[in-house]
């Protein structure tokens, strides 16, 4: 039993200029996550499809913050074995800069996941946060918005080394290079996090089709004043596609009461 009620909505779109939405997601019980696929020949979506559902069957045999780290390595192992059985076609993840690094051409699909599971360690309910890639987890707080993820692209690199500003990074061309993605192979060490969470507090995960069309100030200023999660999330969706919806888009709300 928890202390904690989890109050979710989600939603995902095709954005306006892809063909496919190559995005997943999940909202289920205590587990929540956000996957985004890249492979041609609709090997993204498989992708993504196949980490969520990987990831949801490994948690529920063990839910708990080690249990979910285990899970994201069985979604990376079920990824990869899905991308060994397809016969290799061209990437295209929407964009010529659209890839993993490292990636070689017999790879023929990969996906991020961001994850966020309610557990309870010691009699204390907190939150086991999990990300693999660009798709990420925030928390409003006290109405202040905190990323809890932590972005594996090549970008997002330069700035905890000083070397770009987040000014810089958001324009940047290069910032849809990962330096990691389940899929691409047996070896990847998860960002991890865990925090406890508050009545009142809201938790976000998004694909990158959310971030890169608004501002976190603009993201925050959404998810602090409407009150609805199923009514913010279509908020937030229809404002990323009024600034051109140049990816898939999907975004989970979890508020938590
Ligand atoms: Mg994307």
């Amino acid at each position: 039993m928890h202390t904690y009620e989890m109050n979710p909505a989600g939603t995902t779109d095709i954005g306006n200029v892809r063909s496919v939405n190559e995005d997943h997601l999940l909202a289920d019980g205590d587990l929540f996550a956000v996957a985004d696929g890249m492979g041609g020949l609709g090997h993204g979506q498989v992708a993504s499809r196949t980490a969520i559902q990987s990831l949801h069957q490994a948690f529920l045999d063990d839910p708990t913050t080690d249990g979910l780290a285990a899970a994201v390595q069985a979604a990376n192992r079920a990824v990869c074995e899905r991308a060994e059985a397809e016969p290799a076609g061209p990437t295209d993840r929407g964009g010529s800069t659209d890839q993993a690094a490292g990636q070689t051409t017999d790879r023929t699909m990969g996906t991020t996941i961001a994850a966020v599971a309610l557990v309870t360690e010691d009699g204390v309910d907190r939150l086991a946060v999990a990300n693999v890639g660009d798709s990420r987890v925030y928390l409003l707080h006290n109405q202040q918005l905190r990323c809890l993820s932590s972005d594996h692209s090549r970008v997002a690199e330069l700035v905890r080394a000083g070397e770009l500003t987040e000014e810089e990074a958001s324009g940047h061309p290069e910032r849809h290079i990962l330096t990691q993605a389940l899929g691409i192979g047996p070896d990847i060490e998860p960002h991890m996090a865990s925090v406890e969470p508050s009545a009142g507090d809201r938790v976000m995960l998004c694909s990158d089709g959310l971030f890169n069309e608004l501002t976190t100030g603009e993201i925050s200023e959404l998810l602090t004043t409407i009150v609805d999660p199923s009514e913010a999330a279509d908020r937030l969706v229809a404002a990323a596609n009024e600034r051109g919806g140049n990816d898939n888009i999907t975004v989970v709300i979890v508020d938590i009461a």
